[in-house]
């Protein structure tokens, strides 16, 4: 968004508007900021309108949505209600809440019109798949998020998880022009069970996402990615199609044979950092205490490391690091990888 020159103003809120002399607007906020402008469009969110359903006495959620059952029926026999309006369940949290998206709004309609015909049809729940496009990128993102999660362990749930970040060509990189995916899976700790993910690029994120939306609904594992079988030609995909990649790092953490660590953690933590990119890369810019092995060199200096230590590897997306991180393990070092390289360091804010 920046690149394509649009402002942006984080951290901040706005406080009112008001009409200066010459009829424009003048936009105030919180940190005592004024624009003036022409046009001002509040995107501030979604509420239900449920005043007709309020005034006839229906039952009304804790978000404010009409509640339904999974019948998309409301607390009165003979009214459904379906859309927008309505609280549903989340599919892979279980908890209530508001979703306005076409796809679930008409998948209610037919539920709805099914069981007022005596058919035995059950709504299944929503896991807010939805697709955006920026700028000619597509952001698109399915099940729960990492805030969401963290919302729902602070409130008293329980949900482990872990996650991975890869950024795998949309494509075969041989084939004219690959283009990069940035993607994000979270699954559970327990049982490998796919929880969300999500992802942004130029080309093919919105079928990757179709493919872990329709995992995530039939509460398919990482074990399941990992074997996914979908359609490969180069100008489509991969023999290693990026869905089976998030699947085998998710896998390969699950089973403990390439554990991750994460850029988040890496200022408390007292772990070796190495990394195993080649020292051009390296002098360009690298985490402070990071030193420098790359990958080629790394069994003949592995004498180099502390054997007591913890050790994270890292390189620009987490390929040649993970291939570091295996050949320490299997010479007994304790090894993590640093989940998505340099790549998610920086663009989680770290400086080099
Ligand atoms: C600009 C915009 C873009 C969107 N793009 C997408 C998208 O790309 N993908 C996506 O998944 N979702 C999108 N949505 C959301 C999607 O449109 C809604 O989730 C969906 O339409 C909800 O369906 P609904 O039947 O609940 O409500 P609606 O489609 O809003 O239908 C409600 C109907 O009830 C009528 N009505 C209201 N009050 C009364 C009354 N008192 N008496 C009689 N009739 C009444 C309204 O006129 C309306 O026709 C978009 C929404 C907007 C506003």
């Amino acid at each position: 968004m920046i690149a394509n020159g649009i402002s942006l103003h984080l951290e901040d809120a706005v406080a009112g508007f008001e009409q200066n002399d010459r009829r424009n607007l003048n936009v105030k906020t919180k940190s005592g900021m004024n624009f003036t402008v022409d046009l001002v469009i509040l995107a501030i969110g979604v509420r239900p309108e449920t005043t007709l359903a309020r005034s006839a006495g229906l039952e009304i959620g804790e978000r404010g949505g009409i509640r339904v059952d999974d019948r998309m029926k409301t607390s009165d026999d003979h009214i459904w209600a379906v859309g927008d309006a309505v609280e549903v369940r989340d599919y892979v949290s279980g908890e209530w809440t508001i979703i306005p998206l076409a796809g679930p709004a008409n998948r209610q309609g037919r539920i709805a019109a099914g069981t007022i015909l005596g058919r035995d049809f059950t709504f299944r729940g929503v896991q807010t798949t939805s697709v955006c496009g920026v700028f000619g990128m597509t952001i698109a993102s399915t099940g729960l998020t990492e805030n969401t999660l963290k919302r729902l362990n602070e409130a008293g749930r329980n949900i482990d998880y872990e996650k991975v970040y890869l950024y795998p060509g949309h494509h075969v990189s041989y084939y004219p022009v690959p283009s990069p995916i940035a993607m994000k899976l979270i699954f559970s700790t327990e049982d490998g069970r796919v929880l969300g993910a999500q992802a942004v690029g130029e080309e093919g994120v919105d079928k990757r996402i179709d493919v872990v939306s329709i995992a995530i609904q039939n509460n398919a594992t990482v074990f399941d990615l990992e074997e996914a079988e979908l359609c490969y030609a180069p100008q489509y995909g991969a023999a290693k199609d990026p869905i089976n990649i998030a699947g085998m790092i998710a896998a390969n953490a699950f089973r403990g044979d390439a554990p991750l660590a994460h850029w988040e953690d890496i200022e408390d933590t007292n772990a070796f950092i190495l990394d195993v990119r080649n020292p051009i890369e390296y002098e360009s810019g690298h985490v402070d205490r990071a030193l420098n092995i790359p990958l080629d060199d790394l069994r003949s200096r592995i004498h180099e490391l502390p054997s007591e230590r913890e050790i994270w590897t890292y390189c620009s997306v987490g390929q040649r690091s993970y291939y570091a991180a295996r050949a320490l393990r299997l010479n007994r070092f304790n090894a993590r990888n640093l989940s998505g390289g340099l790549h998610t360091y920086k663009t989680k804010g770290g400086k080099l």
